[in-house]
């Protein structure tokens, strides 16, 4: 615990008194709360409204009971969640997690994070998230689907697209959207295309959502890389995971010049000095849902290594992208010995904090992923506002807002890092930047 004031080490004591057993959600909180003194220092109105307090309770939450049959007629119950953590910028806005590790403590931590990420952006766009402790690993489609149908049965009475809008996360793409706007049009006979983001670009869908996570975290380390007079060309770059956010890291890592040379799932790693091949990863994780070892097996150039850790490759560039905490003090340590110089979080939280100790300590340019992931947050964003005006854009034109967007975020991190004496802090750039624009507009609101 490094929160020096007295003030926010006591808000930082309540919130793990009152939220008992949550570590993912009391590590977000401070991590936050890391960056605020110097903020609270010059601004005493806050500590006054009380608003560090606010933020830090979620506006409401949302349990319930998820029953659905399989395909041998079994009935199964999962939980589900919705947290919306904070309107003060917009409707709610955030994904939904379908993992058998969810429980309360990763959705608020994620809510939390994601208050400061759609504030960052600097579109209308306020923080939640939601999920399931539900696994769809080895579901077949057909039970994927009831599974979602029930969960929106409960679902559809807390969203609409001005009060809440989900949209897809760790377990949840493209199927699943179709599946639970489906029910959601269903139920209640509207063709709302703004309750949810991620949708299919033949119906409602935005251009360049699919890939927006990922490709914002590529352009993020660009604009990083652009600082010290750098560029991704000729990089040699390292991205853990291989779901939604991994593959499309890969694909603008490799437009922009750098080679990706080793990518993961939660089993192993793969490591192909070639360079990754883009379409064959496609094949296997979009198309057949197969295990990374399966990349291996039809690409001889590659070698597979189960469990151990991908962060045992040399690499110029990190980039987790699969999941929280999975990249500790010592995979960091290692990084740094073997000349890793850029780190960019495409996932929720994936450094512990002793890990980003040891990146802050080495000079390592660090993004943290509520700046370098919000790309997929605010395309999700674009896709509201096409909705509301029942416009739909180009992919040039999708993409060339996101490289704005991300040029923005950027800029915001980094006039904030340098009003507040940290140049190239990037951690506290965002941390403060997206809590002044979310604080500020609390103030205007009374107390609420
Ligand atoms: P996917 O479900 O598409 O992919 C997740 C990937 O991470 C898979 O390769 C998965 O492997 C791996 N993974 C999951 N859990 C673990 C674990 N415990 N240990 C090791 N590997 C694991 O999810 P996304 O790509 O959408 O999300 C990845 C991260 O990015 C998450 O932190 C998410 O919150 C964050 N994020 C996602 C956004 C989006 O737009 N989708 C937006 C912003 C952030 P396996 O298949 O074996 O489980």
């Amino acid at each position: 615990m490094t929160v020096d004031d007295s003030r926010l080490h006591s808000i930082y004591d309540l919130v793990v008194r009152r939220n008992p057993g949550e570590d993912e959600f009391h590590q977000a909180v401070r991590e936050v709360l890391d960056s605020l003194g110097p903020v609270v220092a010059r601004h005493p109105e806050y500590a006054d409204a009380r608003v560090i307090e606010r933020i830090c309770e979620p506006e409401r939450q949302i349990i319930f009971r998820v029953p659905w049959v399989d395909d041998s007629g079994r009935v199964e119950i999962n939980r589900g969640f919705r947290v919306e953590f904070n309107s003060a910028l917009g409707p709610y806005k955030g994904g939904l997690r379908f993992h058998p590790s969810v429980y309360l403590g990763i959705v608020k931590f994620l809510g939390f994070e994601q208050v400061f990420k759609n504030a960052l952006t600097g579109m209308p766009i306020g923080g939640g998230k939601g999920g399931s402790d539900f696994d769809p690993k080895g579901r077949s489609d057909a039970e994927v689907m009831r599974f979602c149908q029930s969960f929106m049965t409960e679902l559809y009475r807390h969203i609409g697209e001005y009060t809440d809008v989900p949209a897809g996360d760790i377990g949840v793409g493209g199927r699943e959207i179709g599946y639970l706007f489906g029910q959601y049009k269903r139920i209640t006979n509207r063709y709302e295309s703004g309750v949810l983001t991620g949708k299919g670009t033949g119906w409602g869908g935005s251009a360049v959502r699919k890939e927006a996570t990922g490709y914002g975290t590529a352009f993020f380390v660009q604009e990083m890389l652009r600082e010290r007079g750098e560029s991704l060309d000729g990089k040699r770059v390292v991205v853990s995971g291989s779901g939604n956010v991994a593959i499309y890291a890969v694909e603008k890592v490799h437009a922009l010049g750098g080679t990706v040379v080793a990518v993961s799932d939660s089993a192993g790693y793969v490591v192909d000095e070639t360079g990754v091949d883009l379409e064959l990863l496609k094949q296997l994780k979009e198309v057949e849902r197969a295990r990374i070892s399966e990349y291996a097996e039809r690409r001889p150039a590659a070698s597979y290594v189960a469990g151990g850790s991908i962060w045992d490759v040399p690499c110029d560039v990190a980039l987790p992208c699969a999941t929280e905490n999975e990249l500790d003090e010592s995979a960091a340590r290692t990084l740094v010995e073997q000349g890793c110089t850029v780190v960019a979080e495409g996932a929720n939280m994936p450094t512990t904090p002793a890990g980003v100790a040891v990146f802050v300590d080495a000079g390592v340019l660090f993004a943290p992923g509520k700046a370098a992931n919000a790309g997929g947050v605010a395309t999700s964003a674009l896709e509201m506002q096409q909705n509301a005006s029942r416009d739909s854009w180009t992919h040039e034109h999708a993409e060339s807002r996101l490289a704005e967007i991300m040029a923005g975020i950027h800029a915001r991190c980094a006039e904030a890092a340098d009003d507040y004496g940290r140049p190239g802090d990037y951690v506290l750039g965002a941390n403060v930047s997206g809590f002044l624009r979310v604080a500020d507009a609390m103030l205007a609101m009374g107390v609420v």
